[in-house]
């Protein structure tokens, strides 16, 4: 009898699992309720260079023949009688599940934030809002552009400020630096969170003449005075405002409710991906309230530990991070770590930046045939562990 898997969430993290796992052995079922895969880096590109690349595809067209595909919400999961409600009215019935519904922009917890985002776009949530970002950017001949994060978490720790470098960039290019100036503001002490990365970035900042605030908790935007309050009062005047939306997890009501964080996280062991407390159940990528980045790696690389432990193997995460970090200017990074080592200080280099077009491109293809693709990432994190590139990067 072939094993029942249920996975909800045809992402990053929900296709790459279901094309790893043998269909001779498994019954594989993806559920989502859109029927389009997003590529979400290339956002930026939409944003801040007026990219028409498509980024979607249907999820059916990148799941392997013989995988199940179901187009429709999954409204409940119910963990302790294996069953999830659709909301096309049908029940699934699972002998593992796997939730990979990554995580949402949230627009209700600052005041005026959707009216800043109908105004201005965003960068974090829809094609449609990274297209009024581009408007925004085109129609801004003088000023002040602001970045703004707007709290945790958020997907991809890099993007806030590859939006800045790339923003920085553009005005440059039009001849308008002189005149539009670019700053950014954070709740964190810098403007990187993780020290060693943030020693690589702001010296960038600097020298393009980036402002940056730190210790700016976003409460609320006025843009009728045009000013950005932060919770602690202080003011940022814009002429037009970006602002990183803070993100919340999953939207379905799963019992029992005490495995969800109070923003909607799925908690889970962070070496197996376990939901807390079932063995036959599982959390991968953005949903889960692990402590590791939110990043499509991230998800690839948990999607591969769980299809190992589904096939009996003894597979552990070790948290390890790999995101691609657009500095502009055609240069590039990477935020590297692991549970066991803290971010590596890499520098900026035009590889990096070659490394993250690559990527995008090569994407649909590492997703749809990971059979040819798993040896090449393999041998790559191997070759850039982070307890390697911090002997050689400190
Ligand atoms: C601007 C930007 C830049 C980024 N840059 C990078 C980068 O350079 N490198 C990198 O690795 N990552 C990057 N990321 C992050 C990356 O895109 C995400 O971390 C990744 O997509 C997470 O994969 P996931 O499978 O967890 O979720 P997703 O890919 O978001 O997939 C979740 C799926 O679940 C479905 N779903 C949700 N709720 C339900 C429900 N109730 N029922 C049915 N289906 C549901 C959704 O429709 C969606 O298809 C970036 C993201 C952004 C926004």
């Amino acid at each position: 009898m072939k094993r029942r898997v249920v996975i909800i969430g045809g992402g990053s993290g929900g296709a790459i699992l279901a094309n790893n796992l043998p269909l001779e052995d498994f019954e594989v079922t993806v559920v989502d309720r859109s029927p389009y895969h997003y590529y979400w880096p290339w956002l930026l590109y939409v944003a801040f260079r007026g990219s028409r690349r498509p980024m979607k595809r249907e999820i059916r067209s990148l799941l392997k023949p013989g995988v199940n595909f179901i187009q429709s919400g999954a409204q409940s999961v119910d963990l302790n009688n294996r069953k999830v409600v659709l909301e096309n009215g049908k029940t699934l019935d699972y002998d593992y599940l796997v939730v990979a519904t990554g995580s949402r922009p949230t627009y209700g917890l600052i005041g005026g934030h959707e009216k800043a985002v109908e105004k201005y776009g965003d960068y974090h949530s829809t094609i449609e809002n990274a297209e009024r970002v581009w408007k925004t950017v085109n129609s801004l001949k003088q000023g002040t552009f602001a970045i703004v994060v707007g709290g945790d978490p958020y997907r991809c720790p890099p993007s806030p400020l590859e939006g800045v470098f790339l923003a920085e960039e553009f005005f440059r290019s039009r001849g308008l630096r002189d005149r539009v100036k670019v700053v950014f503001a954070v709740p964190y002490p810098r403007p990187y969170p993780a020290e060693p990365m943030n020693e690589v970035v702001e010296p960038l900042l600097k020298e393009r003449g980036v402002e940056y605030i730190t210790f700016f908790t976003l409460d609320r935007i006025e843009e009728d005075r045009k000013v950005a309050v932060s919770m602690e009062g202080e003011e940022l005047k814009y002429d037009a405002l970006v602002v990183v939306p803070p993100h919340v997890g999953t939207d379905m009501k799963i019992s029992p409710e005490d495995v969800l964080t109070t923003d909607r996280f799925i908690q889970a062991d962070k070496f197996t991906n376990n939901i807390k407390g079932f063995d036959d159940a599982f959390v991968i990528g953005d949903a889960s309230a692990v402590p590791v980045a939110k990043t499509g790696v991230t998800a690839h690389l948990q999607a591969g530990v769980v299809a190992r432990r589904l096939q009996g193997e003894d597979a552990r995460n070790n948290g390890r991070t790999n995101c691609p970090f657009d500095l502009g200017y055609g240069l590039g990074t990477f935020v590297i770590s692991d549970y066991n080592n803290p971010v590596v200080k890499l520098p900026p280099s035009r590889f990096s930046h070659l490394a993250k077009i690559a990527f995008a491109a090569a994407y649909w293809d590492m997703v749809r045939y990971p059979e040819l693709w798993n040896p090449i990432f393999e041998a790559y994190f191997e070759a850039t562990e982070p307890a390697k590139l911090s002997k050689i990067y400190v």
